[in-house]
């Protein structure tokens, strides 16, 4: 890779799809990045005030539900609203058997010290199966099953809530566009999910314990349902079946470099000592950033350090030095996954384009 062109701002590699450079050799993802920065932040922390104000106390029960993996994002946002809002939190811990041994550590020490109920869904083995292997086979990843798949059961508890209580509950996420949206690379989009999922598939879907069929066919009605935060015209077309959530790094600052920092120092939050500072909280990860690697010659870590380096936040040489963290061989895991579904590496398609579709 040491001949690779690459941006002379940020690391992206010439192969990064729909990649350009400028006279200067700069890609055209670090010019939009900057005229982007010239205008101001779109929300504001007085929003934020705003919203939990008109939220809390609201129900007897709690004041909000966080999704919580035991990474950092989710652990930041639990610790955030209790120490700033002194909320009463719901946690909801999404696993599918693949927890790390941090994340489940961190989860706990975080629900006893911050007194935060926990329900954790656990999605139905064997269809978990079906869906990782068809994704596997059709598009050669398998993260959008539980990307979407969380999305759903967060929005059918949402409804349910409704049902129960009356109004659909307040819900706050800690999933950063800035960091996590990859253009062009990401599997995360609904509408990408749904085309590629078999008649068969979505009949099953619809009937699962944690998953509300009416809230499937809603969602699926619009482009993407997860970008329809409250106070959205998506918001408003879902009616009904529409969660009240926002994204709090949309509102306060949001800096991935400080915030395992804070956690460590105020929560005793754990994280490995060697690899990924991010999503070692699912111990897929390293798979699916072999999988990026094989099909992009790339993978999140220099596309996240590229973002951080057109902050200010981290200098070229470092994201070039931290490129060896890089999972460019196959995983230990790759073997343990596979073997469960019954899969082999032929029956994956290397070469499928992943999203193009947000
Ligand atoms: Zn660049």
């Amino acid at each position: 890779m040491a001949d690779t062109r690459r941006c002379k701002k940020c690391i992206l590699p010439e192969n990064y799809p729909d990649i350009q450079f400028d006279k200067d050799g700069i890609c055209n993802y670090c010019s939009a990045a900057s005229e982007e920065q010239e205008q101001p932040k779109k929300k504001s922390k007085s929003e934020l005030d705003k919203i939990i104000e008109k939220h809390k106390g609201k129900s007897n029960k709690y004041d909000v539900i966080v999704g919580l993996s035991g990474g950092k994002d989710s652990t930041f946002v639990a610790y955030y609203l209790r120490k700033e809002y002194d909320l009463k939190i719901l946690g909801v811990n999404y696993d599918i058997g693949y927890r790390s041994a941090y994340a489940i550590q961190n989860l706990e020490t975080l629900v006893d010290r911050l007194n935060i109920d926990l329900l954790t869904i656990r999605p139905n083995r064997g269809f978990l199966t079906k869906l990782f292997t068809h994704f596997l086979r059709k598009r050669g990843e398998f993260c959008s099953v539980c990307s979407n798949l969380v999305y759903l059961s967060m929005a059918s508890l949402s409804w349910n809530q409704k049902l129960s209580i009356g109004f659909s509950p307040f819900m706050v996420g800690g999933w950063s566009k800035e960091y996590e949206f990859q253009q062009n690379v990401s599997v995360m989009s609904m509408q990408y999910f749904f085309g590629n999922l078999t008649k068969e598939l979505l009949n099953e879907l619809m009937v699962q314990s944690f998953i509300e069929e009416k809230v499937v066919l809603s969602c699926m009605q619009l482009k993407d349902a997860r970008q329809a935060q409250m106070g959205t015209d998506a918001h408003r077309e879902l009616g009904d079946y529409a969660m009240n959530f926002i994204m709090l790094p949309d509102y306060i600052e949001w800096n991935i470099r400080k915030i395992p920092y804070t956690l460590s120092a105020e929560l005793g939050w754990k994280h490995p000592p060697d690899v990924h500072e991010s999503h070692f909280d699912c111990s897929l990860f390293p798979l699916k950033e072999y999988l990026k690697f094989k099909k992009y010659g790339l993978t999140q870590e220099t596309i996240k350090n590229s973002v951080l380096i057109r902050q200010g936040l981290m200098t070229r040489e470092e994201a070039l030095e931290r490129m060896s963290l890089e999972q460019r061989t196959e995983p230990e895991i790759l073997e343990i996954f596979f073997n469960e579904l019954g899969i082999t590496r032929n029956d994956v398609n290397w070469q499928a384009e992943w999203s193009r579709y947000i």
